[in-house]
């Protein structure tokens, strides 16, 4: 284990780790869970040799599990031929493949695929896209974004700027452009309850009735915002955004990065409200969770609106690693097992087992709501589940539960007090069961150690 503890003092020394506290990293001493060495199907080894359930999907992106067999000959396949060239200029097997699978499976109409490495670049993309379209056709001044509070499309400015969770973006609020906030539908957190809906769609209609022309796209996490702690919104929003979209003649560009492949219990989550949006981004489970690979995809209209003489319509964006030999390959390799292996066929089952168990939790006094979109749960901690009043969140409550999880050798991660499950959708039920179970023991102590006030952090 010694090598094992040369590379945590390597990683303390050098490495900034993304959204994190780093003095409070470096002051902490269990390291249990904390370098992952390898990976087994639906669990996570440790430099301990520890195993643990991947909770999280590793990050919201695993498919199918760790070294699926699949998956790993399919990048060695690659690996055979080459490992990565450039799409500038040049042409490549995988992403051309890939390219045709993609349209083959993704809601109909969306025709083309511009590819990119990370869910925040798709968005990035898909923002441009949007703009220059506009600016394509005569309407430079057609150039405002609606998005929802609380939504979350990743962390580059431009996908910032149509983000809207306080906590990460608010720093960098001189840095970003103007973009019309409407409220997050979340029955629990709107005041309109069940109703939030209609409040909030009718928000969308004022915005876009009162400055035509201003605006060229809706931006929407489809059904359930995910950072946001899992917010999920009420049946047939979707669908009425997508009305205004096309009433207001406004772009819709729905954000499946986290949603998209099987993470809903559909394919992708518009299918759930049979909704085609304009433009529609993937990244997370686009290979598997295997490589960074990130996908805009638009309709054949939008397309064409960038076709013209020289360099005057030119979509001018590009990433180095743009369409990625070994990610595409991955891509492919992992979109064919979601149909070979039924996966979508098994997620019924899955999403009832997850509903049935956490219904243990609902008289637990510290749980407010429990929130599911398919295979996505967020159940949210509070001081008093009857008043709502929320936890302290300096208290990090939802840290300290996760890390408590650790005995029960599950890894999940919180978004603040949220205690978040996003368990692969191809993990079978036994291990699911044992997540579960595992979930739900630690949060009934924490309830019993709150109301002891024994609960120190
Ligand atoms: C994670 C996420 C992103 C950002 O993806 P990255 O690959 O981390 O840049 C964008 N949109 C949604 C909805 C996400 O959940």
């Amino acid at each position: 284990m010694t090598d094992f503890q040369k590379l945590i003092d390597l990683d303390n020394k050098y490495v900034w780790h993304p959204f994190t506290q780093m003095q409070r990293w470096l002051s902490e001493s269990d390291d249990t869970g904390r370098m992952i060495i390898a990976g087994d199907k639906f669990e996570l080894i440790d430099s301990h040799g520890r195993r643990f359930i991947d909770g999280f999907s590793s990050l919201w992106c695993n498919l199918h599990g760790h070294r699926v067999p699949q998956i790993d000959e399919a990048i060695r396949r690659q690996l055979e031929k080459i490992s990565h060239s450039t799409l500038l200029g040049h042409a490549s097997e995988p992403s051309a493949l890939l390219a045709e699978k993609l349209v083959k499976i993704a809601p109909p109409g969306l025709h083309k695929v511009f590819y990119s490495d990370s869910g925040a670049t798709a968005v990035e993309i898909a923002l441009k896209m949007a703009y220059q379209c506009q600016f394509n056709q005569g309407r430079p001044n057609t150039r405002k974004f609606i998005a929802l509070k609380n939504s979350y499309h990743g962390d580059t400015i431009g996908s910032i700027s149509v983000g809207g969770i306080e906590t990460f973006h608010q720093i960098f609020g001189p840095l970003l452009f103007d973009v019309t906030f409407v409220d997050s539908p979340n029955p629990y957190h709107h005041p309109e309850g069940q109703n939030a809906a209609t409040t909030v769609l009718q928000q969308i209609d004022d915005a876009l009735t009162n400055a035509p022309n201003e605006y060229c796209a809706i931006v929407v996490e489809p059904l359930v915002q995910g950072a946001a702690g899992i917010l999920t919104h009420p049946k047939g929003f979707l669908r009425g955004v997508r009305e205004l979209a096309t009433k207001h003649n406004v772009l819709l560009i729905t954000d499946e990065v986290a949603t998209g492949f099987a993470r809903t219990g559909k394919l992708f989550a518009c299918e759930h409200e049979s909704v085609v949006p304009d433009i529609m981004t993937l990244g997370k489970g686009l290979t598997g969770g295997y490589l960074p690979v990130a996908a805009t995809m638009v309709t054949q209209e939008i397309f064409d609106v960038f076709l013209g003489e020289g360099t005057t319509k030119t979509f001018f964006h590009g990433h180095t690693f743009t369409g990625n030999a070994l990610g595409c390959a991955a891509a492919i390799a992992s979109c064919e097992l979601i149909f070979s292996s039924g996966l979508l066929e098994t997620l019924d089952e899955k999403t009832t087992l997850i509903r049935d168990k956490l219904s243990q939790l609902r008289d637990n006094p510290n749980v407010g709501d429990i929130r599911q979109c398919g295979m996505m749960v967020g159940i949210e901690l509070v001081a008093d589940s009857e008043t709502k009043t929320p936890l302290d969140p300096a208290k990090l409550t939802g840290t300290a539960i996760c890390k408590a999880a650790l005995k029960h050798n599950i890894i999940i991660r919180p978004l603040g007090d949220v205690v978040v499950l996003m368990p692969a959708p191809a993990m079978d039920i036994a291990t699911l069961t044992r997540l579960l179970d595992g979930t739900i023991e630690v949060i009934n102590d924490f309830a019993n150690d709150y109301f002891n006030e024994q609960f120190t952090h």
